[in-house]
């Protein structure tokens, strides 16, 4: 008999251990394989971890051990699901972070195959399905049938879904054609022409050469905005793929995923992409595209770390301060820690590259942990000037208006006379951040969370930000039942609105998650903007990264103030970068301007953004890390209890 070590599909930490069960079958078992098993009272979907000889029967061990066992009811894979790299992984994961097992597989794994009971209904191998003809003397057939018999012999394959004629059904039947079956990918590859390879400027190829050189460890690749991060990337990439080596790229989110893919898929061939608004379907295809070892490269965002791959020899982790490597669930791993555990194994390269490292990143390079990589230069143009407007000043602001100073309208109008483009962020989505009864004074909160709930105007509806709970929008106040209902504040469909009304020519683009949602509506909207179909591009924090617009020769940050007062020890780091970075799209190809509205002129984050002036903000920033003792200067993790009962939550705390 077998005893096979199972661990279940709930993630909880008590049930968070391999459970036994007996398996006298036939078909192979492996470790790595899910499994149905009976738990409980019910049958679950389990992961095999371990597989034991035991010399006697069932019986036997029931005896030895006084405990009933039950046995497997089925194997669902022939083969395991994660290979050996990823099985310690995930093991490492799980002690790092105290995250169930389970709960790590789960997330390392794509819909159709993790290990739950949900996953079995997902999408399994699509095929395509050919009509191949079969070498026979065909005289019997009628006209037609030789037809149809010789269209299909001319091409050797035809889809089967091509030929609609009755008569190929006969074909078959009477073994003149057959049918062949090719597995299918379900997610469509957009073509791209060719680009060849730029040559690098001097701190670039200085770059290039150091990581290829030396590559092992990790290396910050610290560069301004448009300083031509992308094209070290890429010649690293080719430099790899030459030695044989894969590569694994990640990027933030997915609108930073389509630029990134073009710019690959212009250079190179064998590339999968994994990224969360693909279906089921093209996950699972694409994945197991990577576990065959049919690719070279995979772009991804957060979850793409635990791609598949094989002899790893680049990870790239674009943008490497983006809050998005750091997963909000359990388990809650930050894709830049997985990557230096992958790395370790594979003895591969990292590399992480940023206008605006995070102070961590920054920081190790400072006393080099990691190797440190300097691009100080654009590439073809200088950095935008920046100013201040300080949106509390009455010159500034007018009844027409108080999120669109004059200065912006002014040079707003300028650009559109120019016919160059304009880039606005507004950190904030929805309609208005809050709403509340102007009789009673109450703002109306998310009964879950107790933070205000957000107007929106797609569909009339409330919604809270943080646990995403949804209500249609109330026309009485629930205290004083009032209809004087106000909705108050800037989000970005109102400064929509406003922009609108204020340049009624000009055509415009919002770009947010919630237009995101919908599939295809960010690649859309970017394309539609990069191809100067439209002037000005409105959006959150999705449009300040990655994007190298050349027309744009203005961009603003609408109310630089949201986020700065949030109650995390990040909160400067974060603007800071958010300013830069959206600074930093202005004037790619020609001279470039950027406004910054704020209520507060004189926050140093401003200033140092204002002067694209990274250094001079690290060395403050750190300072006030330091006097905190906030990380960099000590590790922090913050440790989560819940229970219904908060007097037996205490008793275990205690304990
Ligand atoms: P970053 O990612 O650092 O912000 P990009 O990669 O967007 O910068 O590069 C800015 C622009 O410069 C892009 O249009 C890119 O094609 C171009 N570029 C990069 N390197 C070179 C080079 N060596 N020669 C010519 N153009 C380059
Ligand atoms: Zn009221
Ligand atoms: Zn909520």
């Amino acid at each position: 008999m077998k005893l096979i070590e199972v661990i279940i599909e709930y993630p909880s930490s008590s049930l968070n251990r391999p459970f036994s069960y007996a398996y006298n079958g036939d078909f192979p078992i492996l470790k790595g394989v899910r499994v149905l098993v009976p738990f409980a009272s019910r049958i679950v979907v389990g992961y095999v971890v371990n597989i034991k000889d035991y010399p006697g029967s069932k019986e036997d061990y029931e005896q030895e051990t006084g405990f009933k066992l039950k046995s497997i009811v089925k194997i669902l894979d022939e083969s395991p699901i994660l290979n050996d790299e990823l099985l310690l992984l995930a093991y490492k994961i799980s002690s790092y972070y105290f995250a169930p097992l389970i709960s790590v597989f789960q997330a390392m794994l794509p819909p159709s195959l993790k290990p739950r009971t949900s996953s079995l209904s997902k999408p399994k191998i699509a095929y395509d399905v050919y009509l191949k003809t079969i070498d026979k003397p065909i005289d019997n057939l009628t006209k037609k049938q030789k037809e149809i018999y010789y269209l299909i012999k001319e091409k050797e394959e035809v889809l089967k879904s091509e030929i609609t004629s009755t008569v190929v059904k006969k074909l078959i039947n009477e073994g003149y054609v057959t049918l062949v079956y090719k597995e299918k990918n379900r997610l469509k590859d957009d073509a791209y022409a060719k680009s060849i390879e730029k040559v690098l400027n001097d701190e670039q190829e200085n770059a290039y050469n150091r990581i290829v050189n030396d590559p092992t460890g990790t290396y910050l690749l610290q560069g301004v905005t448009g300083s031509g991060k992308t094209e070290v990337y890429l010649h690293l990439t080719s430099h790899f793929i030459k030695q044989g080596k894969k590569v694994l790229v990640l990027v933030p989110e997915i609108s930073l995923t389509y630029p990134m893919i073009k710019h690959f898929k212009e250079r190179f061939d064998d590339i999968a992409i994994l990224h969360s608004s693909l279906t089921d379907a093209e996950k699972y295809d694409e994945y197991r595209k990577i576990s065959s070892g049919k690719v070279n490269i995979v772009i991804g965002a957060r979850s793409a770390v635990f791609a598949p791959l094989d002899n790893i020899g680049l990870i790239i982790i674009d943008e490497e301060h983006s809050e998005t490597y750091k997963q909000e669930s359990s388990p809650y791993y930050h894709a830049t820690y997985v990557s230096q555990l992958r790395r370790e194994y594979h003895n591969a390269v990292l590399v992480l590259g940023s206008a605006t490292p995070s102070l961590e990143s920054r920081a190790r390079a400072f006393k080099g942990v990691y190797k440190h990589l300097m691009l100080s230069k654009r590439i073809n143009t200088s950095l935008p000037k920046a100013k201040i407007v300080d949106l509390s000043q009455y010159k500034e602001i007018d009844e027409l208006s108080i999120l669109y100073s004059k200065t912006l309208r002014k040079a707003i109008s300028e650009r559109l006379n120019k016919k160059e483009q304009v880039l606005l962020l507004l950190n904030r989505r929805g309609y208005a951040p809050y709403v509340s009864c102007r009789k009673c004074g109450c703002v109306f909160k998310c009964n879950e969370c107790n933070l205000p709930l957000s107007y929106h105007t797609d569909g009339n509806i409330l919604k809270c930000h943080h646990c995403g709970y949804e209500a249609k929008m109330i026309s009485n106040c629930p205290n004083c039942n009032s209809t004087y209902i106000k909705t108050g504040g800037y989000g970005s469909q109102k400064a929509e609105d406003e922009l609108r009304k204020l340049f009624p020519e000009a055509k415009i683009l919002r770009l947010d998650s919630d237009i995101a949602k919908r599939r295809l509506g960010v690649k859309e909207t970017l394309e539609i903007f990069k191809n100067e179909q439209a002037d000005i591009l409105l959006g959150t924090q999705m449009i300040s990264k990655g994007h190298n617009f050349s027309k744009v020769t203005l961009s603003s940050i609408l109310m630089s103030d949201i986020g700065l007062n949030i109650p995390s020890f990040r909160a400067s780091e974060r603007i800071f970068a958010l300013l830069t970075q959206t600074i930093g799209r202005a004037g790619r190809s020609s001279e470039g301007e950027a406004i910054i509205q704020t209520y507060n002129p004189k926050h140093y984050v401003l200033r140092y953004a204002l002067n694209q002036d990274y250094e001079g903000f690290f060395a403050l920033e750190m300072k006030y890390r330091k006097l905190a003792y906030y990380p960099p200067f000590c590790y922090c993790a913050l440790i989560t209890l819940s229970s219904e009962k908060e007097d037996i939550l205490k008793q275990n705390i205690l304990d």
